[in-house]
């Protein structure tokens, strides 16, 4: 596809949309059946070094934060709740600390010998050292989400206050130490063009990675970036599709901010040709805690999948990893 027609697909709406998502969809059934992968989420810690512009945990704002950490144990028996739902993709995310790391070393052991090995545990922890991501893939870490957000260099800079340069370093050290590795973008980041969603594209394109995400920004109260427009979901779904038709074996996940941003929303992701749901485990007090675009933030349940995905003719399935490194042997644990 030229980088024209991606332009004018990224804008299409009404019949020519719908064309598009049908077009997406039967790439993702082709690949990967009619199936949506479930994970279950649990948020370690809303402490971060890092200081985004657009979002409520960054470190300028951890000080007046109610901020927390969970401890091993915590961590070991929310897994045990994932498990219990059926659910074998466990994602362990929290703001970019390294006081996560010795906690982490602690508690994916033990989830790995709660799932007798049967399980992905997958980590959005930020940017580490190489040898930090080989100790976590020594220990049974099987994948990694690392979201470049922007791959234009200078907006990347402005809204992260860190070189994309620096993100995709991290990345390729992830690959090489044998994770897989998911990446992300928001779309209508305010001083984003429509060029730098198609340089996006083809970014995923260029790494090889295994998953990738599409968020709609949402500005969010106390950041510098609160008054900003919100993102509209439309353009958010026509980058889904177009990556479903660019890449058709990309894990594509139908983000809990496209419902913040318009009810409905998640099932226009799955129609756009996503294939990943994430429910979250987090209890009530640390949901709120974890501010990733303020306190009204969209909770996604099992129930709300479930209903969900049977609407859209889908059905849930788990991992589609753990085949894979069970044949490469995982490290006994
Ligand atoms: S988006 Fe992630 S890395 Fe950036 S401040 Fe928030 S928690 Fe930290």
């Amino acid at each position: 596809m030229t980088r024209e027609e991606m332009r004018r697909l990224l804008l299409v709406n009404g019949s020519e949309q719908e064309e598009l998502f049908a077009e997406s969809r039967k790439a993702r059934d082709l690949h990967f059946g009619s199936t949506v992968v479930l994970r279950g989420v649990i948020e370690l810690t809303n402490v971060c070094r890092v200081n985004c512009d657009y979002c409520p945990m960054r470190r300028d704002n951890v000080r007046e934060n109610d901020t927390y950490f969970l401890t091993a144990d915590r961590i070991v028996e929310m897994a045990g709740l994932i498990r219990d739902s059926g659910i074998d993709v466990v994602l362990l995310q929290g703001g970019e600390t390294p006081s996560v790391l010795p906690i982490l070393k602690d508690a994916i052991p033990r989830i790995r010998r709660l799932y007798n090995n049967q399980v992905e545990i997958l980590l959005n922890i930020g940017n580490l050292k190489r040898a930090q991501y080989e100790r976590l893939r020594s220990i049974g870490a099987t994948s990694y989400i690392l979201k470049h957000e922007t791959s234009d260099p200078a907006l990347h800079l402005r809204m992260r206050h860190e070189t994309l340069e620096s993100r995709l370093r991290c990345m390729r050290d992830l690959q090489e130490v044998g994770f897989k590795v998911g990446t992300g973008l928001i779309s209508d980041l305010p001083g984003q063009t429509l060029d730098s969603i198609v340089d996006d594209i083809e970014l995923a394109g260029e790494l090889g990675v295994d998953m990738c995400s599409v968020s709609p920004f949402i500005p969010a109260p106390n950041t510098p970036l609160s008054l900003s427009p919100v993102g509209g979901n439309e353009l958010a779904l026509n980058i889904i599709a177009l990556l479903r038709l660019c890449y058709p074996q990309l894990l594509i996940p139908s983000v809990s901010a496209l419902e913040r941003v318009g009810s409905g929303g998640q099932s226009r992701g799955l129609d756009a040709g996503a294939n990943v749901m994430t429910v979250n485990f987090s209890s009530a007090t640390d949901q709120k805690r974890y501010l990733i675009y303020g306190k009204d933030r969209f909770v996604v349940t099992l129930d709300h999948v479930r209903g969900l995905v049977r609407a859209s003719g889908l059905e849930l399935r788990g991992s589609v990893f753990i085949d894979e490194y069970l044949m490469s042997g995982e490290p006994a644990t």
